[in-house]
């Protein structure tokens, strides 16, 4: 049997293999899923909400462990690990609340009564990517339990461990067997199995624009609904007015956490010009601040990238010949390490301007106006995050209506509470995560009437 060999990121060692879910195998957790479900939806949703809350307390019983076992697989700062495990316990707290609020509407017709209910799905495949293992999979499997689904979980293939023991985790604190099932193995199988399973209602889809395309033509193909989280791009747009000080101590951490591998990064720093040299002269000492190196340390901030190959790819980009401005520091030696690396491209169709590079890089372009500003930062097949730094408020209304972009901060780099909804515009994706209506979007609305006659 294949197997995926663990590599940690930040010395090379090897972690160990995990075996490959074959397609039969795939198959066979289906139908165990469909199984689990339907005693799962017959719950009362009182029960449903309890055993989530279980699952939460057994997760935060973990949090140390599940981040300790991310620092290893993934190279995530140990401090990042342990707010990751945390938001994890925090779905499903959020999500506990879901089962008892699901409320239907009573619609005003002639002839009798008509009521809407929130029915499950059914069976919800969730495909994830590695660069937030634990987080992305509770987007998905919080809400989606909590609506009365049963949940297969694929996670990416470099970085499974944290998914398995949530899996673990959720047996142990009395879920149903088969109500969660992770899966791990390469996308083209297991991935493309879920996809193609007609008893796998619903495909939650987290990763690259192009798979997610492929994903959602296979999706097509059985007419299966799909949420898509993509790629990114995201702005940074400093006006002249902003408090330049905090626009430049908080930029570092808006691009270069988890060393970049975030889908909400602000990898564009648009300055208006005539505040650009006093920016990047603010810029320079807190990127060389960032503190880069092992990831189990607590004073570390940055760690590795998440493998070799991908390593190479944030590498090519470098190489293409942009002028840098100034880089931070990364270790010596084993570990797959780039420093935070500020760019000055010469031209706004720069590669690096235009691609997501998912790296510790970021290109820094001046604007002239407000309008400007918003055709720059709108200037992308994606549309996920986005920040504005001034201190002008209608300047504040405008630009965040007008940058098209699923997730928007002023004055902050603010993009991700459980509590509020999450998704991109354009290529960045389709349909939104987390937030109030969270569960609505693992439900089918059902209309029944009711004659009087
Ligand atoms: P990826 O698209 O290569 O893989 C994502 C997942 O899809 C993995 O589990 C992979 O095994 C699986 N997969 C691959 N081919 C498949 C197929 N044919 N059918 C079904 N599944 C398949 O992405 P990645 O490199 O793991 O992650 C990085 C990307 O994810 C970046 O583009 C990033 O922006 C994006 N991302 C988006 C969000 C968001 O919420 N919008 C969040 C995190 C990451």
């Amino acid at each position: 049997m294949s197997a995926a060999v663990l590599i940690d990121p930040s010395d090379e060692s090897v972690i160990r293999e995990v075996p490959d879910t074959p397609v039969e195998e795939v198959d066979a957790a289906v139908a165990r899923a469909v199984r689990a479900q339907r005693g799962w939806a017959a719950l009362a949703p009182a029960d449903r909400a309890q055993a989530l809350r279980r699952f939460a307390d057994a997760v935060d019983g973990a949090v140390e462990e599940l981040a300790r076992l991310e620092v290893r697989n993934s190279g995530h700062p140990i401090g990042s690990a342990r707010w990751e495990a945390g938001h994890v316990r925090d779905v499903l707290e959020y999500s506990a609340g879901f089962p008892e609020r699901l409320n239907g509407r009573q619609i005003p017709v002639a002839g009798g009564l008509d009521v809407t209910f929130h029915e499950p799905i059914g069976v919800v495949g969730i495909i994830v990517p590695w660069n937030f293992p634990m987080t992305i999979a509770a987007w998905g499997f919080g809400p989606a339990l909590a609506a009365g689904n049963a949940v297969i979980l694929k996670p990416a293939e470099w970085t499974p461990l944290t998914a398995l023991r949530l899996a673990e985790l959720a047996l142990a604190s009395g879920l149903p067997e088969g109500l969660l099932q992770v899966l791990p193995g390469p996308g083209a199988v297991v991935g493309e199995r879920l996809v193609a399973h007609p008893d796998v209602r619903k495909i939650v889809f987290t990763g690259s624009t192009e798979t997610g395309r492929k994903v959602m033509a296979g999706c097509a193909r059985h007419v299966k609904q799909v949420t898509l989280e993509l790629g990114g791009k995201s702005a940074n747009v400093v006006f002249a007015d902003a408090d330049l000080e905090a626009a430049a101590a908080s930029a570092p951490g808006a691009v270069f956490d988890n060393a970049g591998q975030d889908c909400c990064a602000r990898s564009r720093i648009l300055v208006e010009r005539r505040a650009l040299d006093r920016f990047l002269e603010l810029l320079e000492p807190a990127v060389k601040a960032v503190s880069v190196g092992r990831p189990g340390e607590e004073s570390t901030e940055m760690g590795p990238l998440v493998s070799v190959a991908h390593r190479d790819k944030v590498r090519g980009y470098l190489e293409l010949g942009t002028p840098v401005a100034f880089q931070g520091t990364a270790p010596e030696g084993p570990g797959f390490w780039v420093p935070p690396t500020v760019l000055l491209p010469g031209s706004r169709a720069d590669r690096v301007v235009t691609e997501e590079i998912f790296g510790p890089v970021v290109s820094v372009l001046p604007f002239d106006d407000e309008a400007d500003a918003i055709a720059l930062a709108n200037d992308t097949v994606y549309g996920l995050a986005g920040s504005i730094w001034t201190r002008d408020l209608g300047r504040a209304i405008r630009v965040s209506r007008a940058v098209e972009a699923g997730n928007l901060s002023v004055n902050s780099h603010s993009s991700v509470r459980y509590s509020t909804p999450f998704g991109g515009m354009k290529q960045s994706g389709i349909g939104r995560e987390l937030g109030p209506d969270a569960a609505v979007a693992f439900t089918e609305t059902k209309n029944v009437f009711l004659s009087n006659g």
